[in-house]
């Protein structure tokens, strides 16, 4: 059930952005072709898990220590692949790479920085449950500028973003997209090769009834401002709002998707374990930070608003809350005062 009355593709919509500004030289949406490209290829794999020998874990660990498995390995050489050539980036930075992805001596260096988690959840993928990609996409500072890009280029605050988007291997392949006119989603149709428009400026409800974090690490969370936040949701209420139900699936981006669609709030806090929480700030956070703002609703780090934190490191961790706005809005308040 398509719930837009105009049969769009990623492509068109695209197209139809750039229109809106005359500035807009189609660098932008050739970027982005190459990039969906990419994730159809992605997922064409991910279909196919199990068949061929992709699952399982290879024999190295990333720069934060996660074990890589086989699916990380190939879906970021296939972004890699697809985007280093095509004259529009100047650089990229991705969970799996310790530092900065240049582009190749050879090929022209754009305008545009790309960032990304190849795969996310990716502990799920050998028990075929939902995993997902994440992307974001920068201008470079110096938008003249003809060289490689730089670290700097990489580190710049959320709201600095030009477009973020997600896409989700589940029971169908979904592309969630903006580019700050909305959050837009896109379902693939392998018979014709195409994302195809679903539903056009999502919503997420004001308020929801379900959180979705870890609890198993209730007692590791650093703050009791967050044991007390979570109780409180739990805690029966007499109008019937409370108690909250529980989602947790592990894979951020699914768990974010959900929360999008049915509203409540979605948190990762830090813990003693891992101090600074455990989402990456700069391919996670950050464009997940705009979709859900886009779709009207909150990402928060505890104390700021996420999308205006400088990064100091590409892998940096940030406490992560997010989710309808009354929700989150409640949470601030319980941070800065203990109660409601
Ligand atoms: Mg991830
Ligand atoms: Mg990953």
């Amino acid at each position: 059930m398509i719930r837009t009355t105009r049969l769009v593709t990623i492509p068109s919509h695209i197209k139809q952005e750039e229109e809106l500004h005359p500035e807009a030289t189609g660098t932008f949406s050739s970027l982005m072709q190459d990039l969906t490209l990419a994730l159809r290829i992605i997922a064409w794999e991910v279909r196919r898990a199990g068949l061929n020998d992709i699952l399982g874990i290879t024999d190295n660990t990333n720069y934060n220590g996660d074990i890589v498995r086989k699916l990380d390995d190939y879906s970021n050489s296939v972004i890699i692949r697809a985007m280093d050539h095509g004259g529009n980036l100047c650089v990229m930075a991705s969970e799996e790479s310790d530092g900065l992805i240049s582009i190749p001596e050879k090929y022209v260096k754009g305008k545009y920085v790309l960032v990304f988690d190849p795969l996310d959840g990716s502990t799920n993928i050998d028990v075929n449950i939902t995993i997902g990609t994440i992307f974001s996409i920068y201008q470079r500072i110096d938008p003249d500028s003809k060289s490689d890009g730089t670290l700097d280029d990489i580190l710049q605050p959320g709201h600095k973003q030009v477009a973020a988007g997600y896409v989700l291997y589940g029971s169908s392949t979904t592309l969630v997209y903006t580019s700050g006119h909305g959050t837009h989603v896109f379902t693939y149709d392998p018979t014709i090769g195409e994302f195809i428009m679903t539903f056009e400026n999502l919503e997420i409800p004001k308020r929801g009834n379900l959180y979705s974090c870890n609890e198993g690490n209730f007692f590791k969370w650093n703050n009791q401002r967050i044991r007390d936040y979570v109780n409180y949701l739990k805690t029966p209420s007499e109008d019937g709002v409370r108690p909250y139900n529980l989602r947790y699936i592990a894979t951020s981006v699914a768990d974010i998707h959900r929360t999008i669609y049915y509203g409540g709030i979605y948190l990762y806090p830090e813990d003693t374990s891992s101090p600074k929480g455990k989402i990456r700030l700069v391919y996670e956070a950050n464009p997940l930070a705009m979709i859900i703002e886009q779709a009207g609703g909150k990402a928060i780090s505890g104390t700021q608003r996420l999308m205006d934190i400088v990064p100091e490191h590409i892998h940096q961790r940030v406490p992560f809350f997010v989710g309808s706005k009354d929700d989150v809005t409640d949470l601030e308040i319980f941070l800065r005062n203990g109660k409601l």
